[in-house]
């Protein structure tokens, strides 16, 4: 349940689908994470595929190779696994409640 949290906070204000945009997730943890993520803007139209349960894949696909070296640096503990799959889960839970919101202020604005 920690991780979880632990995903879902990482889901809400960090890994988020508004990295689709130069947005709040986007500047407020510094230059390296906005260079890292520019990459993924490029490829994104804004409320686009980012703001779908693929996109929340695609996004954990994109900080895949974060979770690689965590694995082949700890030895493919079971430990880490465990936590990587709570953390991962959170952020997805995060990031289709973002887009539900999204598409609820969508609907009542328009
Ligand atoms: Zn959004």
């Amino acid at each position: 349940m920690l991780f979880y949290s632990i995903g879902v906070y990482v889901g809400t204000n960090w890994i988020t689908p508004d990295l689709d945009i130069i947005s709040t997730p986007t500047n407020k943890h510094g230059f390296i994470w906005k260079l890292f993520w520019t990459p993924y803007r490029w490829a994104h139209k804004h409320q686009g595929v980012s703001h779908t349960f693929m996109g929340s894949l695609e996004r954990v696909l994109y900080i895949s190779p974060l979770f690689l070296i965590t694995f082949a640096l700890t030895g493919w503990n079971k430990l880490v696994l465990i936590i990587s799959a709570g953390i991962v889960f959170g952020i997805i839970v995060a990031n289709i409640a973002h887009v539900t919101l999204d598409k609820i202020v969508i609907l009542i604005i328009y």
